[in-house]
This record gives structure tokens, C-alpha cells and sequence, in this order.
């Protein structure tokens, strides 16, 4: 163990960031990224978590760092010390001066790539990067990459459970919140480094290599910023692009997407067949010899050339609905691949209750259960999460319109929505679409709108927060609409019994 002041090569004086000493592997590892960034000069665009973790790590590497975003220095939290360490501020108006002798710009991922400051980079011959194909370069651990449009995080999170029950050290980071450079932060040198990906990291990547990916679904969502499903599809795909025969690729093989991209390609690994990655492809649709299906409640991994067949079952297991046996399939063909055994896999998975914001249970009241699908945030975790239920359903939702079409909704929402509770950006899109087939209501705050979900409720149904939408046209994040959410159920008290009409009548009487 080495502390940074040391005579260790990052520079004497110069503070440490995260622990106050390097352990030998993390010296190590910087040794190698330092004797590459240091002779370079690095834009990092946007500051929010991510990009403060890059700049943290450039300058830990000695790289001459210069750091933008489209706010001022002095609203960016982290400029200060950033700037204390040896970073450079240059506005992102000023693209000539930014991009001067630059040889590398990492770019964030709320940043598009047809944003002027990324076109000046690429015209002016400057390789943009994510902070994963950054990381990823350094990075000596297997990495483990979930991508999808819908279910990242749990299976991220279910992956890294099971190793760590397996009693493996593992980073978990990207996407799900740890910026995946905090990698180098770690204590010990991790044995795996299980990373969620989001297609915005996948735009900027040209060597990412994840030892083993996996690719969940891909339903319409992102599409204000990108040309069009296809090309927000292909996006996704970029996650396998260096994948080579030592690799596997975990693909679910019954999402109806992948499966056309699958057939209609031959497979994802097109032209490169003979060196391509182990295909392990899961379905709760269908039967594989040679991936996972479902039969009746249980998952069975048949034999692809890695093990015999083994059963699993979900009965006991907390999570519901045919998306999280997807779910947890993915993370069975990952943990099996990294050879954990299959007692470990089934005590992670019958112990796992599910992430926050995620169909989470909040009350039931007056016999009416109460769930926050706060994360439900495009059109295909919506209509999952209405597959899911088997009762009738008073639906909160409506947030940030991203593009996707709502009609794909219509026959969930005829079949389980007696009434439609909209708030948000996207209310009058999503009456408009779905206005036909259920009774609409429109609300102008969260508390509002529980309180006429609540009138409108009958004993037996569920009443679901499940947006369809991002949350920032009301809230600072999903997880704040989902507090917002439960505290304004929590508040409710019961409702004496009468008819429905008679308690909406009475909520008008209100006001
Ligand atoms: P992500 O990280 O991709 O946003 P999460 O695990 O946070 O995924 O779940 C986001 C939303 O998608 C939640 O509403 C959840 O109930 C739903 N969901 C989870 N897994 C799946 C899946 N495999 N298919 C469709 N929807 C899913």
C-alpha cells in the first residue's frame, strides 16, 4: 500500500481522491493508464456524476485535463476541486479554444451525438469516447455488460448478488448509478466487473470487449434522440461489435426485436460467425436445445455446451411476472457461465425482492394494493408491467414523452385499465391514444392524483404507478416521483364504502 503523496508517479502534493491510500493493484492498474493518458490532452464534457469520475481519474493519470459543460464553473458542484486538482474550465461555447490540441473528448451520456460541440470533435478528427470504453481499456477484471431497453438494473443487480454470494469480489457500477470509472477506487482488485449499459455509452464505443454481454430487450424508448427505432436499435447491437470466439453472448432470443434482428441477420455476430461470441439465447416463449426456456413455473437451462441441463424453480421466488423470469434467466446463464454453482444462484434468487421504484408493493388499503412502478418509464415496461397484474387497474401515469408510440398499449389497457389518472408532459398524447378504451382523468400533482385513484378504486383491483414517461417534468428523478408516490399513499386514510360514482361524486364536491 502506497499513499499518493508518495513518490508513485501521480504527482507529489497532489491530493488523493476517494481513499486516502493506492493499494498496489489499483497502482498498478494506473500505472498503465497513466503511461498512456499522461502525454494527452482530454476534453471531459458534461460534469454530472459520470464525467466528474472521468475528470477524477484523467487527472489521477496526469492526463492535461480540460473540462466543459453547458452550465458555468460556478454552478458545476465539482469544478472547484477539479479545477484544485489541475483541470482547465473553458465554456462549451467556446468549441475553438476546447478543442485546441485535443486528442480525446469523453463525452457524457446526456450528451448527443449531434450536439455542436461532439461534430466539431469528430470534424476536427478528435476520438470521442464513453467513460466505458474508457474504463473498459484499464479495466483487468472480466467485465460483465447488461444492456436492454428495460430491466438493467435488476439483472445487473441479481448478477452481482449471486457473486458476491459466491464469495467473489465484484465492481458493480456504469448505468446503474457508480460511475464505472470508480472502478480504480476499489479496494481489493475486483474479480468481475459487472456493468449496466445504457445506449447512450454504447454510442461512443470502438474496443469495449465485455468478456460476457447480455441483451435483454429492445422496445421503443430514447426516441427524441435518436432517427428512429432502427437506429436506436443498432445502438444497442454495439455492445457485441468486439466480441470474439472467447466471449459469450446472452441474448433473449424471445423479445420480438432481438428475435427479427436474429433471424433477419442470421444473428447478431453477422460476418463474423466463425469467431463470434457463444450465443446463450433465453425465452419465456418458446424451447431451446441449447439456452433457457420455461416450463410451467420453471427455468431450464438445457445444455449449450457449458453444462447439462438444470432446473430451476420460481415458485419461491419474490419476483413476479414473465418479464423478471426473463430477468432471471439472464443472470442464471451468466452466474453458470462464470461457474457458480446452482444451490448459490437459487438462494440469491428466492432471497431477491426486487429493486426500489420497480412494481414495488407500497399498502394495501380498503382492500385495494397499492404499487410503485416509478422506474416504468417508457411504453414497453408499461405494458409488461399491465401483462404482470391479474386484476383490474387504476393507472397513474404520464411524465416526459420519449417518443415511443402508446397505441401498442391499446388492448392492456381496454383489457385491465378502468381508469386512466394522467399528470405530466405526455397527458394529452396519452389521452389522445388511449382515451378510447378507458375512462381519463387528468391530475396536476402527484397527491391529486392518488386521491382520485383512490376514490376510483374498488375492493380487488390494484392501483399502479407506472408512467411511461422520465419523471423531470415534475420531479428531480423517477425515485423522487416514486417517494412523492408512496408518501402521498401513505397518507390516505380509509374511505368509508360506497359505489364508485358516489366517491368520485363526493371528490368533486372537494373541489
Ligand atoms: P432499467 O435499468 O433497464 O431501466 P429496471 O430493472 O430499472 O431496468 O426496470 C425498469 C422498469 O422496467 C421497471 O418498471 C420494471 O418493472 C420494468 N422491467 C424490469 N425488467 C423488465 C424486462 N425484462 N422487460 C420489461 N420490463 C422490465
Amino acid at each position: 500500500m502506497r499513499t499518493f503523496t508518495e513518490d508513485n508517479g501521480y504527482g507529489v502534493g497532489v491530493p488523493r481522491v476517494g481513499t486516502a491510500v493506492l493499494t498496489d493493484w489499483e497502482a498498478g492498474m494506473l500505472d498503465r493508464a497513466a503511461e498512456e493518458l499522461s502525454v494527452k490532452k482530454i476534453v471531459v464534457a458534461g460534469l454530472g456524476t459520470s464525467g466528474t469520475a472521468t475528470a477524477r481519474f484523467l487527472l489521477k493519470c496526469r492526463a492535461t485535463v480540460v473540462i466543459t459543460d453547458s452550465k458555468s464553473a460556478s454552478e458545476i458542484a465539482a469544478s472547484e476541486e477539479l479545477i484544485g486538482l489541475g483541470a482547465e474550465f473553458v465554456p462549451e461555447s467556446d468549441n475553438e479554444t476546447l478543442l485546441d490540441g485535443v486528442d480525446m473528448l469523453v463525452a457524457s451520456p446526456g450528451i448527443a451525438r449531434t450536439a455542436q460541440l461532439l461534430v466539431a470533435a469528430e470534424a476536427k478528427g478528435v476520438e470521442v469516447v464513453s467513460d466505458i470504453e474508457l474504463a473498459s481499456r484499464y479495466i483487468k477484471a472480466p467485465i460483465i455488460a447488461v444492456t436492454g431497453t428495460n430491466g438493467k438494473s435488476t439483472v445487473v443487480t441479481l448478477i452481482s448478488s449471486i457473486l458476491e454470494a459466491a464469495g467473489r469480489s465484484v465492481f458493480t457500477g456504469g448505468n446503474i448509478g457508480t460511475p464505472v470509472l470508480e472502478y480504480f477506487n476499489s479496494d481489493i482488485a475486483p474479480e468481475f466487473c459487472v456493468l449496466e449499459v445504457s445506449s447512450f455509452q454504447l454510442e461512443h464505443v470502438s474496443t469495449f470487449k465485455p468478456q460476457m454481454a447480455v441483451l435483454l430487450n429492445i422496445t421503443e424508448d430514447h426516441l427524441e434522440r435518436y432517427k428512429d427505432f432502427d437506429d436506436y436499435a443498432a445502438t444497442k447491437l454495439a455492445l457485441f461489435d468486439s466480441q470474439d470466439s472467447g466471449c459469450v453472448a446472452v441474448v433473449n432470443a424471445g423479445d420480438g426485436c432481438v428475435a427479427s434482428i436474429l433471424s433477419t441477420r442470421g444473428t447478431v455476430f453477422e460476418g463474423r460467425s466463425s469467431n463470434g461470441p457463444q450465443v446463450v439465447p433465453f425465452t419465456t416463449t418458446g424451447m431451446f436445445g441449447d439456452g433457457l426456456y420455461l416450463r410451467m413455473s420453471s427455468i431450464v437451462f438445457a445444455g449449450s455446451g457449458l453444462l447439462d441441463g438444470e432446473v430451476y424453480s420460481t415458485e419461491e421466488c419474490s419476483l413476479k411476472g414473465l418479464h423478471n423470469i426473463e430477468n432471471m434467466m439472464a443472470a442464471i446463464a451468466v452466474a453458470r457461465t462464470c461457474g457458480i454453482d446452482k444451490e448459490t444462484i437459487e438462494g440469491v434468487l428466492a432471497g431477491f425482492r426486487g429493486l426500489r421504484h420497480r412494481m414495488e408493493f407500497v399498502r394495501t388499503l380498503d382492500e385495494v394494493t397499492y404499487i410503485d412502478d416509478s422506474k416504468g418509464t417508457n411504453v414497453g415496461a408499461l405494458k409488461m408491467a399491465l401483462k404482470g397484474i391479474d386484476s383490474e387497474v387504476v393507472l397513474v401515469a404520464g411524465g416526459v414523452d420519449k417518443g415511443g408510440d402508446y397505441s401498442v398499449l391499446l388492448p392492456y389497457v381496454k383489457e385491465k385499465v378502468t381508469r386512466m389518472i394522467l399528470i405530466g408532459e405526455s397527458r394529452e398524447k396519452m389521452k389522445e391514444a388511449l382515451g378510447s378504451v378507458t375512462d381519463v382523468v387528468e391530475a396536476s400533482t402527484m397527491e391529486e392524483a392518488v386521491r382520485i385513484a383512490q376514490s376510483s378504486a374498488e375492493a380487488g383491483m390494484k392501483v399502479l404507478l407506472c408512467p411511461a414517461g422520465a419523471s423531470f417534468d415534475m420531479f428531480s428523478s423517477y425515485a423522487d416521483r416514486g417517494e412523492s408516490y408512496r408518501s402521498s399513499v401513505m397518507a390516505l386514510s380509509s374511505v368509508s364504502k360506497g359505489s364508485k360514482e358516489e366517491r368520485v361524486a363526493s371528490l368533486s364536491d372537494e373541489g
